[in-house]
């Protein structure tokens, strides 16, 4: 069995055909990791003896004969900002370095309704904030591609296990590009639904109105499994949206039909040129293939970074503040103290356990929000997001889709960015324009530059998500024919 490409529909007909059991694609699982991740450090935790349980339960429903969800059965990794109910859940910070999750988040247990088995928990930056995992407090992923080279972030671990064939899907987390990016950089396939597709409640929040949880794997089709099992409405959070859905499976889109926009503003300079090639390469291939290519304008664009991180680091700020060393996690100082001076606790606990990307996005983040400088920043921040927000509504008018590519370079070397933050958050500049409108996008493996991989990003209008997951299948076969 090779695990580097088994992608859930190969391992769902193993299951159903009993040439696998759960429980051998498990054990098989664990020992490529055993094998491997020592060097590629795509997990925190595994959950060896959970794991087997549960594939032994789906077993014995094979063995009876009863039907199986398509899920059922097949070895997933979960990002580790995404709660478990008695797994560790760290976010890769000092401060949850022994929390224990009380209660599954919403995603997790729509996939254990599918008997969904969770192999272990997943690497990223701190609080998923990052482009490179190099802000975990546990030490950094690496990309299994070339270990010198990041795997991308902040959800560096989950791309990086669905691509060393550790998993055969993960989960991620995405603010600015978090799914996307590492998605790009492993040469995966990640999406980020629409905002208030995916309940977030049992996320830790980093930037609430920003954050969406969505699937990293092995093509699209797998992608869009994963969707369709975790999407829907929660009481739980207030954001997520009842609606009804499309089937992806029923027919695939004609792309004769579609209409792709072109931005012109983000094939620009800092584009690494081999990149941009490779995109257009694709672009021209989908016009080939009968699909009308536009060139469209997003002039806000520009604006994107800037905006997100004022936005971004507000929301970090406010929601880094339960992190008191008194509700959760690391506490630095003994009880008896802590009841003479909290604020001593509050800052000893943060001071000592929030690495220095955190530290600096809280005071960003506190600065941005203090009287006198709110209405400088932030709320002009919040106008620019609408401006932004409003270019896309216009270009949907006209377009199904839109081209861009997911990142400016292909995956950098450990430490190139460490030095300068503002070079890394460029890192993000194709893909934080999408979280602040809120809108789908997915990235896809494209032809690689140096054998590295290039991510496509392809974005689509507001709950155009099953439309665009058909598009990018698109996308996705016309890049193995012309491989
Ligand atoms: N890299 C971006 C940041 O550092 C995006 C993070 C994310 O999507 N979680 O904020």
């Amino acid at each position: 069995m090779n695990l580097k490409e088994l992608t859930i529909k190969k391992a769902h007909e193993l299951l159903k055909k009993r040439e696998a059991s759960s429980v051998e694609l498990v054990e098989a699982h664990f020992d490529e990791i055993k094998k491997r991740d020592g060097d590629i450090c795509a997990f925190l935790s595994l959950a060896e003896k959970e794991a087997t349980e549960a594939a032994k339960k789906v077993d014995g429903r094979i063995a009876k004969g009863e039907p199986i969800e398509l899920l059922a059965g097949i070895p997933a990794a979960i990002k580790d900002n995404i709660l478990i109910r008695g797994a560790k859940a760290t976010a890769a910070s000092k401060i949850l370095e022994n929390y224990i999750a009380p209660y599954d988040a919403t995603v997790i247990k729509k996939l254990k309704e599918e008997e969904a088995v969770f192999l272990g928990k997943t690497n990223m930056d701190e609080f998923a904030m990052g482009s490179s995992t190099e802000n975990s407090a546990f030490g950094p992923t690496k990309n299994p591609i070339d270990l010198e080279r990041v795997p991308g972030g902040s959800s560096g671990g989950s791309a990086a296990a669905v691509k060393a064939g550790f998993c055969v899907y993960a989960l991620g987390s995405d603010t600015g590009g978090s799914i996307r990016q590492p998605a790009g950089f492993c040469g995966v396939v990640g999406f980020k639904p629409t905002y208030g597709a995916v309940s977030r409640h049992g996320l830790m929040a980093m930037a609430s109105s920003l954050d969406q949880i969505g699937p990293i794997a092995k093509n699209v089709d797998d992608a869009a499994a994963v969707f369709e099992a975790i999407r829907g409405a929660d009481a739980l959070d207030s954001t997520s949206v009842d609606m009804e859905w499309q089937d992806y499976w029923n027919e695939p889109v004609d792309i004769e039909e579609i209409k792709i926009g072109v931005p012109r503003e983000y094939f620009i300079h800092g584009l690494n040129p081999e990149i941009e090639k490779n995109i257009k390469f694709a672009i021209r291939a989908l016009e080939k293939e009968g699909a009308k290519i536009v060139e469209i304008s997003l002039p806000y664009s520009e604006w994107a970074l800037a905006t997100y991180y004022i936005i971004m680091p507000a929301e970090v700020s406010a929601n880094l503040a339960r992190f008191d060393g008194i509700k959760y996690g690391h506490s630095a100082i003994d009880k008896e103290e802590k009841l003479q001076n909290l604020l001593k606790v509050y800052n000893k606990s943060r001071g000592e356990s929030f690495g220095a990307e955190a530290r600096r996005r809280i005071m960003l983040g506190t600065y941005i929000l203090s009287a006198g400088y709110y209405d400088a920043y932030y709320s002009r921040a919040q106008k620019v997001r609408r401006l932004i927000k409003q270019d896309f509504d216009r270009a949907f008018k006209e377009v199904d889709a839109i081209i861009t590519p997911t990142s400016p370079t292909t995956a950098f070397k450990f430490g190139e960015k460490m030095q300068d933050p503002l070079s890394m958050y460029l890192a993000d500049i194709y893909t934080v324009s999408i979280n602040l409108a809120g809108i789908p996008a997915i990235s896809i493996p494209v032809k690689e530059v140096n054998n590295l991989p290039v991510g496509l990003q392809l974005i689509g209008n507001n709950f155009d998500d099953i439309k665009l997951l058909k598009i990018a299948k698109v996308v996705e076969i016309l890049n193995k024919q012309n491989l």
